[in-house]
C-alpha cells in the first residue's frame, strides 16, 4: 500500500516524500482512512510503530480542508485596537482545533517536531508544546500566537485552562498519546478536566499499549462508536 492511496492532501504526501517515507506501517494503514473519515479511534499500538504520524497525518489532513479563519490581529494590533477603544489590551485566549496530550515533555516534543515535518508545506497550520519546566512567558509568547495545534502534558496545561488563556470551544481533534502511561502518571482526573472542556462533537483518538482495565473504562466514556485497532 501506498501513502497516495490512503487518501492524504497532495502537500502532505510532498512532505512524506522529503521526509524518506516510502510507505505507511500497519497502524498507519488502518488509523489514516478512518481518521480522515472522522470517526474516534481506540488504538492499541507500541512506540516505534509510527503512531505519531498515524493520528497526525489525517489530523493535518482536516485541518488543511477547514476555511481559513478571518486573519488574526498580532499581538501589536490587538494593542493598537484597545487602546483605540480606550481599554487596557487584554490576552486574548489562544482557541487550538487540535490538542495531543502526552505523558512526558519528551514526547510531546518528539510528537511537535514530527508534526512540524509532517506540516511543512502547510503554511497556516502551527504546533506548539505546551510543558511543564517551561518558562510562563515563553508559553505566553507562544500561546499569543494562536496554533492550531498544541502538544501538552497535562498538568501545565491545565493551568493554563483554568488562569484563562485557552479556551477549547473551537477543537474538532483530540488525541490522548499513550494513554495507559498519563494513568499510571496519576493524571486521570486532569484529563477528565480537560476532556470536559472539550466540545462533545470533538473526534478523539485514543493510543495506548493495552485497552484494558482502566484505560479501557476511559476510552469508551470519552469515545463515540470508536473504531477498534489492534496491532
Ligand atoms: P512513532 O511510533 O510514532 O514513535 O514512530 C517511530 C519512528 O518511525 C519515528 O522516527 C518516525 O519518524 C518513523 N516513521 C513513522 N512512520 C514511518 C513510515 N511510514 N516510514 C518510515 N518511517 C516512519
Amino acid at each position: 500500500m501506498s501513502f497516495e492511496t490512503l487518501g492524504l492532501n497532495p502537500s502532505i504526501l510532498k512532505a512524506l516524500l522529503d521526509a524518506g517515507y516510502t510507505a505507511p506501517t500497519p497502524v498507519q494503514e488502518q488509523a489514516v482512512p478512518a481518521a480522515i473519515a472522522g470517526k474516534d479511534l481506540l488504538v492499541s499500538s507500541q512506540t516505534g510503530s509510527g503512531k505519531t504520524a498515524a493520528f497526525m497525518l489525517p489530523s493535518l489532513h482536516r485541518l488543511a480542508e477547514v476555511e481559513p479563519a478571518a486573519p488574526a490581529r498580532t499581538p501589536n494590533q490587538e494593542k493598537q485596537a484597545a487602546s483605540a477603544r480606550g481599554e487596557r489590551p487584554r490576552f486574548k485566549a489562544a482557541q487550538p482545533k487540535m490538542l495531543v496530550l502526552t505523558p512526558t515533555r519528551e514526547l510531546a516534543l518528539q510528537v511537535t517536531t514530527n508534526t512540524d515535518k509532517y506540516s511543512v508545506n502547510l503554511r497556516r497550520i502551527k504546533a506548539v508544546s505546551i510543558l511543564g519546566g517551561m518558562p510562563y512567558p515563553k508559553q505566553m509568547q507562544l500561546l499569543s500566537r494562536n496554533p492550531e495545534i498544541l502538544v501538552a502534558t497535562p498538568g501545565r496545561l491545565i493551568d493554563h485552562m483554568e488562569s484563562g488563556k485557552i479556551d477549547f470551544s473551537q477543537l474538532q481533534i483530540l488525541v490522548l498519546d499513550e494513554a495507559d502511561r498519563m494513568l499510571d502518571m496519576g493524571f486521570i482526573d486532569d484529563i477528565e478536566k480537560i476532556v470536559a472542556a472539550t466540545p462533545e462533537n470533538r473526534q478523539t483518538m485514543l493510543f495506548s499499549a493495552t485497552l484494558d482495565g482502566v484505560v479501557g473504562n476511559m476510552a469508551r466514556r470519552i469515545t463515540k462508536n470508536p473504531q477498534v485497532i489492534q496491532i
